[in-house]
């Protein structure tokens, strides 16, 4: 049975605009659907155009006062957000894994991941220092302040549906915007939980409002409105692209969070048992459906064979199932396209001559109601294969042998993307030389989990544009005004 009517009415949700509970004026819901179950969870309201310019309004009203708080008095409101996320973590893990298949256990580490973005951001607020520069003048003081940009919006992805919206949310707010969020629509329960807490947190009206619905229209309205002045986007790089040319026409600022294809190095001095250990954390989390997860593990020839061994014993004890169970490691994928692209995958390496070590086909029995597929592991993988240029999402790990550290780094960079790349090694170095050479804005030596709130998240090349976390994060959210003073 669900526990999670503390937070939220699945039986009656609404959006949360202006500081109100509010269904779409045209009463359209979408229903959202357990990908575990087939089952719908709840119906949630379908806003659109209008709804978004009441939330950017707002937003523009609420701008007023909020701005003009001290950054350690709005820090307040977001130290106790952070609070009440993990007061309701359960019913936030809950929500999360119910609409989006992520397991259990791992949607409680989501909660306490995005719950560290508000914490770092409050505190980080209290250094939101400007400059002094020297004057060519004596009659003359030089000096740069750093102020809000004004109303923002935030556009977020399913496959992290709290974590993506604390890192936009909470420096957007210890910064002194305020913010409209469009949640991805197989995700819009997890940010209707989140507008409950703004609620609880005393957050004023307009600093955070949640319109959930269709793309199209609401992102119509927030790249048309003159209003909004910085758009922060994570999702698909081929969206992102088509958001750049909608900002052109009113020059809005924009960040870009967007796809990956990460290489995984294993050097023949590597400790083959972290490595494995790594390869599995790194490409199986939330069922291999994260922008950082493993694409193409790289492993050189000469321990190839060990690698392999120890990393498929490791695949094949994950435990599948329903992403509810807390013992669960592996769900389903979120949607029937996503399955299918997994399985395209695999059958498009496989016909061009890659083996299957384990796994290799959708899970029938108890599960077949759901979008669930075998934890698979291919060898002898070739660039040819689609799986070594386009983003699985699905749990499929492609092992590629390499003999040389020249060959492999050209084969690592030869992508588009440059999000993250992970290497083990214990060569300090080939540790420094390798980390130099890659071409991505996120690098895991020895480190297959290494994204934290202090650090700057994002891509090089076609991942992205800006950086979210660190103090960089914060940047994001700021204007530089420069000031001539003369006397
Ligand atoms: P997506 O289809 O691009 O959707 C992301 C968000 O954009 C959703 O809220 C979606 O709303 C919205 N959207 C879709 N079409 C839009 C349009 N024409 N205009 C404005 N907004 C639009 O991506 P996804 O499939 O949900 O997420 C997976 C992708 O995100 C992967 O490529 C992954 O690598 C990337 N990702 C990147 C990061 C990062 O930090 N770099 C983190 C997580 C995920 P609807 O749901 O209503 O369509």
């Amino acid at each position: 049975m669900l526990k999670t009517s503390g937070l939220v009415d699945l039986t009656e949700l609404k959006m949360y605009v202006n500081g109100e509970w509010k269904a779409a004026q045209n009463g359209e819901t979408f229903s959202v659907i357990n990908p575990s179950t087939g089952k719908v969870v709840a119906k949630v309201p379908n806003g659109g155009r209008q709804e978004t310019q009441q939330a950017i309004a707002a937003a523009e009203q609420a701008f007023k006062s909020w701005s003009k708080l001290t950054a350690m008095e709005r820090a307040k409101y977001l130290l106790k957000l952070h609070e009440l996320m993990h007061e309701y973590k359960h019913e936030l893990a809950e929500i999360m894994s119910l609409e989006m298949g992520k397991p259990f256990t791992e949607a409680e580490g989501e909660v306490d991941f995005a719950a560290s973005y508000l914490q770092w951001f409050a505190e980080e607020g209290r250094r939101i220092y400007g400059e002094t520069i020297p004057a060519s003048a004596a009659n003359k003081r030089l000096m740069v302040i750093r102020q809000p940009i004004g109303v923002v919006a935030a556009i977020t992805p399913w496959n992290f549906p709290l974590a993506m919206m604390t890192r936009k949310v909470g420096p957007a707010m210890v910064a002194g915007c305020t913010s409209i969020v469009k949640p991805a629509k197989q995700s819009p329960i997890s940010a209707i939980a989140f507008g409950k807490l703004v609620e609880m947190a005393g957050v004023p009206a307009g600093v955070v409002s949640i319109v959930t619905g269709n793309a199209g229209p609401i992102s119509d309205e927030i790249f048309e409105n003159p209003i909004v002045r910085k758009i922060s986007f994570t999702g698909s790089t081929e969206v992102g692209k088509m958001l750049v040319t909608k900002s052109a026409h009113q020059l809005k600022r924009l960040s870009l969070e967007l796809g990956g294809h990460a290489p995984f190095i294993v050097f023949e001095d590597a400790d083959l048992e972290e490595a494995a250990a790594g390869a599995v954390a790194s490409k199986f989390r939330n069922t291999g459906q994260t922008c950082v997860c493993a694409n193409r593990i790289y492993v050189h020839r000469s321990v190839i064979e060990k690698f392999s061994e120890i990393f498929v014993e490791k695949v094949q004890s994950l435990k599948v199932g329903n992403s509810i169970d807390p013992s669960v490691q592996v769900g389903p994928l979120v949607s029937k396209d996503g399955l299918e692209k997994v399985e395209e995958h695999v059958h498009d390496a496989l016909s061009k001559g890659a083996r299957l070590l384990c796994g290799g086909q959708r899970v029938s029995g108890e599960l077949a109601d759901g979008l669930f597929y075998e934890p698979t592991v291919l060898a002898g993988v070739n660039t040819d294969m689609l799986i070594t240029s386009e983003e699985t999402f699905g749990p499929v790990a492609p092992i590629i042998p390499f003999d040389t550290e020249e060959e492999v780094i050209e084969h690592a960079n030869s992508t588009e993307y440059g999000l993250a790349a992970y290497f083990y090694t214990q060569n300090i170095s080939r540790a420094v030389r390798v980390s130099e050479a890659l071409e991505f804005g996120i690098i895991g030596m020895n480190d297959a989990i290494p994204t934290v709130a202090q650090a700057p998240f994002g891509g090089m090349k076609e991942s992205g544009v800006g950086r979210e976390g660190g103090h960089q994060g914060l940047d994001e959210y700021l204007e530089e005004k420069y000031i001539s003073m003369g006397f």
